[in-house]
C-alpha cells in the first residue's frame, strides 16, 4: 500500500473560517493522509472535523510556521496548504516568507488560497 500522503496546513486567523469549510468538505480524503498544523488552526480543524487526526505543532507566531519549514527542508511534507490574509500585518511575517521560501525551493506543491487547494485535491482524484 502507498504511504499516505503529508499534508501541512495553515491559515491566518481571518482565513480559519475558510480551512475548516475546506477540511471538512474533504474530511474522508483528508482521513487517510498524515496531517500536520499549526497549533491554532490544528485546533479549528480537530473542533470541526473530529474524525481527523492532526498533529500539532506550535501555533505560527510562536514558531509554527518555522517547524513546518523544517518538516519541507527534512522531506517530511509532501504538500503545503496555506491559507494567506493579503491584508492584515503579520508579527510573523519573516517566518512565512521563509515557509514560502523552502516550499518553492525543495518544489512542494503550495496552494496558498483555497481556490488553489481545491484544484490540486482535484488533482489528486477528489471530488
Ligand atoms: P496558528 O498559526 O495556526 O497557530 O494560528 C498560523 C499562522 O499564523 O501562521
Amino acid at each position: 500500500m502507498a504511504s499516505p500522503l503529508r499534508l501541512a496546513l495553515i491559515a491566518h486567523d481571518e482565513k480559519k473560517d475558510d480551512m475548516v469549510a475546506f477540511t471538512c468538505a474533504h474530511a474522508p480524503f483528508l482521513a487517510g493522509c498524515d496531517l500536520v498544523a499549526t497549533g491554532t488552526t490544528g485546533q479549528r480543524v480537530v473542533e470541526a472535523c473530529p474524525n481527523l487526526e492532526v498533529r500539532r505543532l506550535k501555533s505560527g507566531p510562536l514558531g509554527g510556521d518555522q517547524q513546518i519549514g523544517a518538516l519541507i527542508a527534512e522531506g517530511a511534507v509532501d504538500v503545503l496548504i496555506f491559507f494567506v490574509d493579503p491584508l492584515t500585518p503579520m508579527p510573523h511575517d519573516v517566518d512565512v516568507k521563509a515557509l514560502m521560501r523552502l516550499a518553492i525551493v525543495y518544489d512542494i506543491p503550495l496552494a496558498l488560497n483555497h481556490a488553489t487547494a481545491e484544484m490540486m485535491l482535484k488533482r489528486l482524484g477528489q471530488p
